[in-house]
């Protein structure tokens, strides 16, 4: 029986800015998308209806009804090819959950690609990005992998060139934080302030096209790590452990917890994530590399 398989990568945020709540309800971003090389798969085989099966270390933590974004995923690509197919999918999931890596939109991507090859659809990028960004944010990047920036909403997308491998570590901790509340927070925080409209800076997208790693620790950033602070305030020791272990620098990803750290090369990255576990101050923590590809 035919089979078809996606690989799809974790993704952190190398800038996250946030600007003020639109009419919509969602907030106007501006932000460097990077995928790293840590990947849920989502298999596909032929079935009547959409149904899932997830496995790996955190399927515990995954949702395996019609709530799974895998699930939705398939739903609605079948719905946009007016296609009466099922498929009946696999996720080993790999990714942390609620962790601010985009597990679920990865799988969401993974399950999009995997059932437009199943299904013989071959629609073409700007389609499927479009079921894509009906499903969330994140996902039409998780389509792509790379680096990329993103704005609107994440989901208008511009890849973006990296001169040289990245070398991060990727430091989980023990329960998730929920986005929609993460962003509460930082609107109640910035309550009395003017928030200005979000941008990615120039020298950012210097330091990452020359591989300029001293230049480009200077310039991570992320909005939102206040609010994930004020929620989760043991981050900040983890972040403090991840800088005096030597990592170049330490942001919270997305909304969080987990926290990401830029090591100068690959030696520096496994040394600092065998520290940072010992450290006692977060669940696990894992030597990646960026930009990562998806596979099929
Ligand atoms: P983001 O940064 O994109 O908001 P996140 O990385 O913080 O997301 P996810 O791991 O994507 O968080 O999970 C967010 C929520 O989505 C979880 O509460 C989970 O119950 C739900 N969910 C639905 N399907 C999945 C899936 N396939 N994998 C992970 N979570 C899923």
């Amino acid at each position: 029986m035919l089979q078809v398989i996606a690989r799809v990568p974790a993704k952190i945020n190398l800038m996250l800015s946030v600007g003020p709540v639109r009419s919509d309800g969602f907030h106007e971003l501006a932000t460097v998308f990077h995928a790293v090389s840590l990947y849920d798969e989502v298999a596909a085989v032929h079935a009547d209806a959409v149904t899932v099966h997830v496995t790996g270390p955190y399927a515990g933590h995954t949702p395996a009804d019609e709530s799974n974004l895998a699930v939705r995923a398939a739903r609605a690509l079948a719905r946009r090819a007016r296609l009466r197919s099922g498929a009946q999918l696999r996720v080993h999931k790999e990714i942390p959950v609620a962790a601010g890596l985009a597990g679920g939109s990865a799988d969401a991507a993974g399950a999009l690609l995997a059932c437009d090859r199943l299904w013989g659809l071959k629609l073409p990028e700007s389609r499927l990005s479009a079921v894509a960004a009906g499903l969330g944010s994140d996902v039409p990047f998780a389509l792509t992998g790379g680096t990329a920036v993103g704005t609107g909403r994440g989901e208008r997308l511009r890849p973006v060139p990296v001169g040289a491998p990245l070398h991060w570590v990727l430091a989980t901790a023990d329960g998730g934080l929920s986005t929609p509340e993460v962003y509460r927070r930082l609107d109640d925080l910035r309550s009395d302030r003017k928030v200005p409209a979000p941008a990615v800076p120039g020298e950012l997208l210097a330091a990452l096209a020359s591989g300029d790693v001293d230049a480009l620790a200077a310039l991570l950033h992320n909005d939102l790590q206040e609010a994930a602070l004020a929620l989760r305030p043991a981050l900040g020791d983890t972040l403090r452990a991840g800088r005096e272990l030597g990592a170049l620098a330490g942001i919270v990803s997305g909304s969080g917890p987990t926290c990401i750290f830029l090591a100068r090369d690959g030696m520096s990255a496994g040394a600092l994530a065998v520290g940072l576990a010992a450290s006692g101050t977060c669940a696990s923590a894992l030597a990646v590399t960026g930009p990562a590809a998806v596979g099929t």
